[in-house]
């Protein structure tokens, strides 16, 4: 292969990422995160139940219905959203699966754009950089601000396209 088809390092840890995503037994959100230390791969994971426990695919999805801000800025409209709590989010399980000091000053590559509760976690996790691919308009904002907080760095891989058939096709944002 030719050094201009060669992956380079982004896209081959988010390629990697997404492959794992396809290990989850949610149907409404499939999402993959891993742990590089240099251009180690240190662990991988995604959402799913704990383990030994029935997955979304046995037992459903569990729904909870929440409302939230429809539009940011000064329209107040309020929907109705559905999201499936029986999964433990992929930052989650990597964090609960890899080792504090592996951790320290890694980078984390995930799917999607951590949600509040995962990317506060992170933040207090060791890692330095969080490169992501889907946006996740919900927690944006304030996941911004905590990062620019805690000097992590937080990107978006520009131009990416997921590896074919790794992608969810019944996402419901
Ligand atoms: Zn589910
Ligand atoms: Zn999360």
């Amino acid at each position: 292969m030719t050094e201009a088809l060669r992956k380079d390092w982004d896209t081959y840890f988010m390629d990697i990422a997404f492959m794992v995503s396809t290990r989850s037994r949610c149907p409404r959100r499939h999402v993959g995160a891993v742990l590089v230390q240099g251009k180690k791969l240190l662990g991988t994971a995604y959402n799913g139940a704990p383990m030994g426990v029935p997955d979304c695919s046995e037992a459903g999805c569990m729904i909870v219905e929440e409302y939230e801000p429809a539009v940011r800025g000064d329209d107040s409209t309020m929907l109705k959203k559905q999201r499936c709590i029986r999964t433990i989010h992929a930052e989650q399980n990597l964090l609960l699966f890899t080792d504090r000091i592996d951790r320290e000053g890694s980078t984390v590559y995930v799917t999607d754009q951590p949600c509040w509760t995962c990317a506060n976690m992170l933040a207090n996790s060791g890692i330095r950089e969080i490169v992501y691919h889907r946006r996740y308009p919900k927690d944006y904002e304030k996941v911004e601000q905590l990062m620019e907080q805690r000097g992590i760095q937080f990107r978006s891989l520009n131009g990416y396209t997921p590896p074919a058939d790794t992608e969810t096709q019944d996402v419901i944002a």
